[in-house]
C-alpha cells in the first residue's frame, strides 16, 4: 500500500470528539496504528485557528517517517538498511538516525549497558525481533555467539559527521525500546510548533503530557499493575508536562516449561530478565530518554535499578512480584509527584 492510500485510510479513522457539555473543554481525538503498536493523541482547546485537518496529516507523515528510520519490520528503513551494510568503515547516515543512536548511546553508559541498541541479535535469537522464531529455546551456544556482537561500545558515533561505525559486521541494532518515546516527543514538538498548549500523545503505552484534559484538570494517568491471579490494577496519578514510559514483563512474553521468558533482554547475561521486578515506570521530561531508562531499570532489577534511579533523581515506580502479592516500591522524586 502506498503512502498516501495509507493516509487517507488512517484519516478516515480520525474520531474528532467535540465535547459539547458545559463544562467540558473542546478535545479532539487522533488514534491509529504505528510500530506494531497503537497510538493515541488528544488535543484539547487547540487555537480556533489551527486547521486540524493539516495536522492531522502532519502527525501521520511524522510518524511513518520515524518507522522509515528506526523499524527494524520494515527492510527498507534506514536502520534495516544499516544493519544491512557489513562495512566496518565509518558509515554516513542522515543527521537523524546519526542522532537517535548517539542519544540511545550515552543512555548505554550511564546504565553500565542495562539499556544497549546492540541487544538486536540477542532479541532476535530469543524470538522477538522482525525474523520468525524457531521452536524451542536456544542454545548457551547461540547465546555465547550472539552475545559476540552485543555491546554498545562496539558501535561508535561521529554526529559531527553524520557517521557511523561498526566494529563486527555482525552488529545488528534494535531501536524498539528508544522509537516509539522518541517518536512521542517527536509528534510533541509538532504540536508544540503549532501551538497547542494542552495535548496528551500516547505510543504503545509510552506518553507525553502538556497543560491540562477537558475537564482543566491535569491528565489521569493510570499505571498497570498486574495481580497474580493475571487481573489487572491501576493505580492513577495526575501529571502535566512530563514524559511517562512504562517497562514490564507481562505484556510482550512468552513461557516455555513454566518460566517466562520476557521481551526485555539483560545483555549482560543475553537472557531475557527473570527476576521478580514486573513493571517499571519512569517520569522524566523526554519520552525517548524515559522509554529507554524504564528498560534499564527492568533490567537491573529492583535493587540495582532502584539505586541507579535515585542517584539519578529519576521519578521511578517499581512493581515487584512477592510471596505477598506485588509489592509497590517507589523512588522519592516519584512519591514527591504522587503527593502533588
Ligand atoms: P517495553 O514497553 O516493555 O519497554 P518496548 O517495546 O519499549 O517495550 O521495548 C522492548 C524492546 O526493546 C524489545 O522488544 C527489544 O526489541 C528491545 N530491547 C530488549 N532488551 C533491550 C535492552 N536491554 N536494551 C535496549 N533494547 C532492548
Ligand atoms: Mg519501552
Amino acid at each position: 500500500m502506498n503512502v498516501q492510500v495509507r493516509l487517507i485510510l488512517f484519516l478516515s479513522l480520525f474520531l474528532v470528539v467535540a465535547c459539547e457539555s458545559e463544562n467540558k473543554l473542546n478535545a479532539y481525538a487522533l488514534n491509529g496504528n504505528t510500530m506494531g503498536t497503537t497510538f493515541n493523541i488528544t488535543l484539547v482547546t487547540p487555537p480556533t485557528d489551527t486547521n486540524l485537518k493539516i495536522l492531522h496529516t502532519a502527525i501521520l507523515e511524522k510518524l511513518e517517517h520515524v518507522e522509515n528510520i528506526a523499524s527494524t519490520y520494515r527492510p527498507k528503513s534506514e536502520l534495516s538498511e544499516f544493519n544491512a551494510n557489513p562495512s566496518t568503515d565509518w558509515i554516513t547516515v542522515t543527521p537523524e538516525f546519526c542522532q537517535m543512536v548517539a542519544d540511545a548511546l550515552a543512555v548505554s553508559a550511564t546504565t553500565s549497558g542495562a539499556f544497549d541498541i546492540t541487544v538486536g541479535p540477542l532479541v532476535n535469537l530469543w524470538g522477538f525481533g522482525p525474523a520468525t522464531q524457531e521452536d524451542g529455546l536456544p542454545s548457551n551456544d547461540e547465546v555465547a555467539a550472539a552475545r559476540a556482537n552485543v555491546g554498545y561500545q562496539l558501535l561508535a558515533s561521529n554526529c559531527d559527521q553524520d557517521k557511523l561505525q561498526k566494529t563486527s559486521a555482525g552488529i545488528y541494532v534494535d531501536l524498539s525500546g528508544w522509537a516509539k518515546g522518541y517518536a512521542v516527543d517527536e509528534v510533541a514538538a509538532l504540536l508544540d510548533n503549532a501551538e497547542i498548549e494542552n495535548y496528551l500523545v500516547e505510543i504503545g503505552g509510552e506518553l507525553r503530557a502538556r497543560g491540562h484534559n477537558s475537564e482543566s484538570r491535569k491528565f489521569a494517568i493510570a499505571i498497570e499493575k498486574p495481580l497474580q491471579n493475571n487481573e489487572m490494577q491501576h493505580t492513577m496519578v495526575r501529571l502535566s508536562d512530563v514524559a511517562v514510559a512504562t517497562s514490564g514483563d507481562y505484556r510482550n512474553f512468552y513461557e516455555h516449561d513454566g518460566q517466562r521468558y520476557s521481551h526485555t533482554i539483560d545483555p549482560r547475561t543475553g537472557h531475557p530478565v527473570t527476576h521478580n521486578l514486573t513493571g517499571v515506570t519512569v517520569v522524566t521530561a523526554s519520552t525517548a530518554y524515559a522509554d529507554a531508562m524504564a528498560t534499564a531499570l527492568l533490567v537491573l532489577g529492583p535493587e540495582d535499578g532502584h539505586a541507579l534511579a535515585e542517584q539519578l533523581d529519576l521519578a521511578s515506580y517499581f512493581l515487584v512480584r512477592t510471596e505477598h502479592g506485588v509489592e509497590e516500591l517507589s523512588t522519592s522524586q516519584f512519591a514527591q509527584l504522587r503527593q502533588q
